[in-house]
């Protein structure tokens, strides 16, 4: 089976864009490969250097990905920081990465400019970073998105340039698994672009029916249709897109029709709407609370994560100083 490795970022609760964007992605993709998901916390140092409540952080994700179907058995959930073999291999692409390349990658320019007084090391080499993460395990694909797609080219290119190096066949270049070609763009509630959680326009999985209400109360409409069957503006669009989302067929035809027939109350749409997204965020939100509160199988499941991968990095790790000459 194919080996997956995806990095998470450890920032804040999954909104509903995450989960129809990538999280029922992975718990699709954890029947069809091997796959290992990871909370990159190394990473976020290269933004936030003193993270507050880091451990408190990934408990959150740790039980927000579980209750939304991933399966530790199946798919190994581990902290980046608890798997240290791939800190040695971090060392040793650093030997090989050159100043230049690194300081081409777009992200690496747009972080320094928009942190120009911590242009750390840390972030030159994040490349590095996410290559040693990934080429610790020999893994095939990388679901990622657009905006890693120089990231995936330098790990490719620094695991040929290891093969080069050391004349050996050994690390085969990881691709890029574009998954998000498949997944559903969630709209914002704010009538233009998507859910995000920098447009501060998100419905968290965790929030209550009551936050869900009022998020959903306050979406922006317009003043209503103007002609039959007249095709739709974008804030009217979103709110249709995410019906499509959450509601039956029934529903989203009842009031895709009452708007084709200018009959349509944007209040009676939201409370639906409204009461649709609750139902389905519900047992999601049950099941993060169950285990947010079940502290033990959280880190047992972090503890068995972190023993998987770090077995398969060191056994990478063993064969890698063999390679460049050191004692295994
Ligand atoms: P955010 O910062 O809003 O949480 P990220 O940019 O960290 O989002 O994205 C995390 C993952 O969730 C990515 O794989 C991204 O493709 C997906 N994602 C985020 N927002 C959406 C959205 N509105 N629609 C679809 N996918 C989304």
């Amino acid at each position: 089976m194919e080996k997956v490795i995806s990095g998470i970022r450890p920032t804040g609760n999954l909104h509903l864009g995450n989960y129809f964007g990538a999280v029922k992605s992975f718990v699709t993709m954890q029947n069809e490969y091997d796959c290992m998901f990871f909370i990159a916390d190394w990473h976020s140092l290269t933004t936030h250097p003193t993270p507050e409540n880091i451990r408190q952080s990934v408990r959150t994700i740790l039980s927000e990905y579980l209750a939304c179907g991933i399966d530790p058995e199946k798919a190994p959930i581990y902290v980046q920081s608890d798997v240290k073999p791939v800190l040695e291999l971090y060392l040793y692409l650093n030997m090989n990465a050159y100043l230049g390349e690194l300081e081409r990658v777009t992200s690496f320019k747009e972080k320094a400019r928009t942190q120009p007084d911590n242009v750390n090391a840390g972030l030159l080499t994040y490349p590095t970073l996410m290559a040693a993460d990934v080429l610790a395990h020999k893994a095939d694909k990388v679901p990622v998105g657009k905006d890693q797609e120089q990231n995936m080219e330098m790990m490719r290119l620094f695991a040929r340039r290891f093969n080069r190096i050391y004349n050996v066949d050994f690390f085969k270049e990881p691709q890029s698994y574009h998954f998000y070609k498949d997944a559903v763009k969630v709209p914002g509630l704010d009538g233009s672009g998507k859910m995000g959680k920098s447009n501060g326009n998100c419905i968290y999985l965790c929030d209550d029916e009551a936050t869900i209400r009022k998020k959903v109360m306050k979406a922006v409409t317009d003043s209503g249709p103007t002609q039959l069957n007249q095709e739709k503006p974008e804030v009217i669009q979103n709110l249709f897109t995410l019906l499509e989302l959450v509601s039956t067929k029934d529903t989203y035809d009842y009031f895709n029709d009452q708007y084709n027939q200018m009959t349509v109350r944007y209040g009676d749409l939201k409370k639906q709407l409204a009461a649709d997204i609750n139902a389905f965020c519900a047992p999601i939100r049950e099941r993060i609370l169950e285990y947010q509160s079940n502290e033990d199988y959280i880190l047992r499941v972090a503890k068995q994560g972190a023993e998987r991968a770090s077995e398969s990095a060191e056994k990478t790790l063993r064969e890698v100083r063999q390679i460049i000459g050191f004692r295994a």
